[in-house]
């Protein structure tokens, strides 16, 4: 059901606060809110906070973990009306090297921030409290409520997205707005890292045959690694890349003259929607055993981010494209992304979810990390659209 008072969508656009967004992604580079790191987590949810009370919204500090805190806001419309969530995460990963300019002091060049998390995701975390501040500058009719989760821990654990699930009210869409140049992403891989681990025995080199030799047997765990991986990329997906294994780390011996008696080898698997980290284990453990005769290899999974992938059967993948057709013109095709996220973590709680947000996933982790100053601030202007057609989200047969 459309609500008849609301402007139209170029108007959304025209009166998005530009000043307002690129001061806020700066103020948010300024803070080195990486993951785990100090303080600064809680000091960027704190400042998100802060600025959302200016806008006289409802909000809290979740505390998470030392140093580590959720900032969430609250913009109340008819309480009987949708829930709508817009999630970003407050931190990013480390400078790293290779930077021709300091990674948390942003420099504006050519329409472009400079800066870590410029691109992932502190450009969207202000395009989604610039559209908050739209709708108060506005003074737009919500039919139903605007929740803000920005949240911390989302490179690491994701304990704070979690944390904020854990006393959210039931909700009907929300968006993650990872980096995906605003197109409309319905899918993502998941991940499962895993140590494998090979034993002989350790003793003088010209004493042991090859057979007690760890790194010996680790080649024919790393041949079936192989072909599990070659097996797996037939496994194709409409938006997504396909499965995958590879090898990433390999360690082991402690001397040249020595047998080795452990070798140590890091395995990354990516899993398509629809896979769990249970299946992909027992598929791991199938090839391995068959491949590596005696004493099998020692398997631990020690990371896992699921894959994730909306309900576009439903119409609300539809109906948020309709807003985006409405809203930016052209096609609002649906496509993948192409890192792990937080979709997952909110499709799991029964929340449809879909990957929204300004810049490029090819910035993201990168030495010179920027985003379009122009994309976040047209972002905000979307994200105000959707909150004032929450209905449409929430109930798309209406
Ligand atoms: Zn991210």
């Amino acid at each position: 059901m459309r609500v008849q008072s609301l402007p139209e969508a170029s108007r959304f656009r025209d009166n998005v606060d530009r000043r307002y967004i690129t001061r806020l992604v700066e103020e948010l580079i300024r803070i080195p809110s990486v993951t785990g790191q100090g303080d600064a987590e809680e000091r960027a949810a704190r400042m998100l906070v802060a600025r959302m009370d200016e806008l006289r919204m409802e909000t809290s500090c979740q505390r998470v973990s030392a140093g580590g805190a959720n900032a969430v806001g609250r913009l109340p419309g008819d309480p009987a009306g949708p829930v709508l969530i817009l999630n970003g995460h407050l931190d990013v990963v480390p400078a790293g090297e290779g930077w021709t300019a300091p990674a948390f002091e942003p420099v504006i060049r050519d329409g472009k921030i400079f800066g870590r998390g410029a691109a992932d995701m502190k450009g969207a975390l202000a395009a989604m409290l610039g559209a908050a501040k739209l709708v108060h500058d506005m003074r737009l009719p919500l039919c139903g409520t605007a929740l803000f989760s920005f949240v911390c821990d989302e490179e690491d654990g994701n304990r704070g997205v979690a944390r904020f699930l854990a006393d959210c009210p039931p909700a009907d869409f929300a968006i993650v707005g990872e980096p995906t140049g605003m197109r409309i992403a319905a899918a993502h891989r998941g991940v499962i890292r895993y140590r494998i681990t090979t034993r002989g025995c350790p003793s003088h080199i010209g004493r042991t045959d090859s057979a007690q030799n760890a790194i010996y047997r680790m080649i024919g765990v790393l041949e079936a690694v192989r072909a599990h991986d070659a097996a797996l990329r037939r496994i194709s997906h409409s938006l997504l890349p396909p499965a995958m294994l590879a090898a990433t780390v390999i360690r082991g011996g402690v001397k040249d003259n020595m047998t080795p008696g452990e070798c140590v080898v890091t395995l990354d698997r990516r899993l398509l929607p629809g896979e769990t980290d249970r299946s992909a284990t027992d598929a791991l453990r199938a090839a391995l055993y068959e491949a590596v005769p005696g004493e099998p290899p020692g398997i631990e999974p020690y990371l896992y981010m699921p894959p994730g992938e909306a309900d576009t059967r439903n119409g609300q993948v539809d109906a948020l494209r309709t807003l985006h057709r409405e809203y930016y013109g052209g096609p609002a095709e649906i496509c993948g992304f192409g890192a792990t996220c937080e979709q997952a973590v909110f499709l799991n709680h029964g929340i449809n979810t879909v990957i929204c947000g300004p810049g490029n996933i090819d910035q993201a982790h990168t030495a010179d990390e920027w985003a379009s100053l122009d994309e976040i601030c047209d972002a905000a202007g979307f994200y105000a659209w959707c909150i004032a057609h929450a209905a449409q989200l929430a109930n798309p047969t209406a």
